[in-house]
């Protein structure tokens, strides 16, 4: 399934030329064009969907597959000292484009990038009413 409207759809089955570092059947995966560090690069499935949501869950594990076999590459490759997979879903969770993606991001010491949250406080009866909530 494809969306005409969806510039991801457009780059992953070749109408927009891209820089592609893998692609096969069912994925390409490409150079972010704003990236947060060296080699930021993005899996894209060639079949829309617009989030986790909206993807079947065996679509889901293969494309957490493919990111275990792209941050072992990259890694090497890059000489990186780590790696951030990030994977955004709706507005409110920073998603920007509305075509489930996978973030590849190589860290470097000293890079200067912060990928993270600011914890907030909890309380044991928060945390023990919300394991209720979500077992
Ligand atoms: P997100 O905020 O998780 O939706 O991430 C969207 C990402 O796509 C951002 O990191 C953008 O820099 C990247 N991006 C948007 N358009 C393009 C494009 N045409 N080619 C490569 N990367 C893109
Ligand atoms: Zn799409």
């Amino acid at each position: 399934m494809r969306d005409d409207n969806c510039i991801f759809c457009k780059i992953a089955n070749g109408e927009i030329p891209t820089n592609a570092i893998y692609e096969d059947d069912g994925y390409k995966v490409i150079l972010d064009m704003g990236p947060a560090t060296r080699g930021h690069a993005l899996i894209l499935p060639k079949e829309h969907y617009k989030n986790i949501y909206e993807m079947p869950a065996d679509k889901v594990g293969e494309a957490f597959a493919l990111a275990k076999v792209m941050a072992d590459r990259m890694t090497k490759k890059l000489n990186a000292d780590g790696f951030n997979i990030v994977q955004n879903n709706n507005e409110i969770a920073g998603q920007t484009v509305f075509h489930f993606h996978i973030h590849l991001i190589p860290r470097y010491e000293g890079d200067g990038q912060v990928i993270g949250w600011k914890p907030c406080d909890s309380s044991p009866e928060e945390l023990a009413s919300l394991k209720e909530l979500l077992i």
